[in-house]
């Protein structure tokens, strides 16, 4: 067999060519859902003064130490007051929740252990030194990082920026992929399939691939037929908005391989054999004046899954600004044999339970019901022919 590209070699090509998205500056509620892209520190310590926890009365704790006590109430200190207070021994001041701690107190009695008075309060019980206050720096110190580079930013993390006080981050915005797939024989889903069609599935699929990898994936419309030129032209009408294309199909060795053939003569975009099943035929490059990195997967469904594992996803990782590298592994013992091309590294679909693996029915790269049934894929060397049951091996949790 002609040398075939390793698997790694392509990953490497890839990951090389393209860059993590430019930083920008967003407003707070803008930032929701991008990853942020600058280490953030609290400006000041939270809380930033020695607070009240409950509803209550700031005491001296050695002043209720006898309870039940009757003290004179000379204050009454509400969240948001801003006079510095004090407490005077033998004295005590009403205290909601979050108002400053007044000097001199060093504890709250709560309100349900008094007979919520006024001018004159009766505190049935005593409360220890330190009781229900929140003190200064509890939850973050001055200059604490409290949020680090590439945290994706969800509703507890828009929370605590918000909280460090901060309107405006440096993120990065989710990167925009279209998926984009070819081939004449492709129905939509939803629609009657005529002889001679299958239904399109990787469009979606792959859309739905991108989104769980953290970037925003979308369809560019329903398939393209196998004509070089309308595929150009959907390609053309998505180069200037988007940050990356996938499509699927049309890369093959076969007569009506759309893709490579509107973009093999450019000279942009490499079409390559990777020395894999599934998906051997593959295809990467930079295309447009802003050099749109290109995946040109290929079209049998278990394939095109499999590729955008092995390379696409790492190169959204990177494009996120996070490590990127191969797919994270675990080891397992196969349950069954199993057989692979030589030369070629196997990624056959099992399913994973608690260290054993077992192979599913339908190896296949057009046997998509299969895939879904799997959890992970299981790694077979280039060298390996056969792997008997029990045999060790590095799986790709799906
Ligand atoms: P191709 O890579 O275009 O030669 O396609 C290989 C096989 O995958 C063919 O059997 C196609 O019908 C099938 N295929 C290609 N694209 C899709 C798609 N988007 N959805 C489902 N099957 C596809
Ligand atoms: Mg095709």
């Amino acid at each position: 067999m002609a040398t075939l590209k390793p698997v790694d070699q392509h990953l490497a090509d890839i990951l090389a060519a393209v860059r993590p998205s430019a930083p920008l500056e967003a407003e707070l509620e803008r930032a929701h859902g991008a990853l942020l892209a600058e280490d953030v520190t609290a400006p000041v310590a939270l809380p930033p003064f020695d607070n009240s926890a409950m509803d209550g009365y700031a005491v001296r704790a050695e002043d209720v130490a006898n309870a039940p006590v009757t003290l004179p109430v000379t204050d009454d200190v509400a969240a948001g007051d801003q006079e510095r207070r004090t407490v005077e021994p033998g004295f005590v001041a009403r205290i909601m929740t979050g108002a400053p701690l007044p000097a001199g107190a060093d504890a709250v009695v709560p309100v349900e252990l008094t007979d919520g008075g006024i001018e004159r309060v009766v505190i049935h019980r005593s409360v220890p030194a330190g009781n229900a206050i929140r003190r200064t720096g509890e939850d973050v110190g001055v200059g604490d990082v409290v949020l680090s580079a590439g945290t994706a930013l969800g509703a507890p993390q828009i929370g605590i920026l918000a909280g460090v006080g901060r309107r405006h981050v440096l993120v990065r915005p989710r990167p925009r992929v279209a998926v984009l797939s070819t081939g004449s024989e492709l129905a939509e889903p939803g629609t009657p399939l005529r002889y001679g069609q299958i239904w399109e599935s990787n469009s979606y699929m792959l859309a739905a691939a991108v989104r769980e990898a953290g970037a925003d994936g979308f369809r560019a419309g329903s398939a393209v037929t196998d004509d070089p030129n309308e595929f150009l032209a959907v390609l053309d009408a998505q180069l200037s908005t988007v940050d990356a294309v996938i499509t699927s199909g049309g890369v093959s060795m076969g007569a009506y391989e759309p893709v490579k053939e509107a973009l093999a003569p450019l000279g942009r975009v490499k079409f390559e054999k990777v020395a894999m099943q599934p998906g051997m035929p593959q295809g990467f490059g930079l295309v447009g004046e802003r050099d749109v990195p290109i995946f040109t997967l290929p079209g049998n469904p278990v394939s095109s899954f499999v590729s955008f594992v092995l390379f696409v996803r790492p190169a959204l990782r990177l494009m996120q600004g996070l490590d990127a590298g191969p797919p994270e592994t675990v080891k397992a013992i196969t349950t069954a044999r199993v057989s692979s091309p030589p030369g070629r590294r196997s990624y056959l679909r099992g399913v994973l339970d608690g260290g054993l693996v077992t192979p599913v029915t339908g190896q296949g790269s057009h046997q998509l019901a299969a895939l879904a049934a799997a959890n992970a894929l299981m790694i077979v060397p280039e060298d390996v022919t056969e792997l008997p049951e029990g045999s060790s091996v590095e799986v790709i949790p799906l």
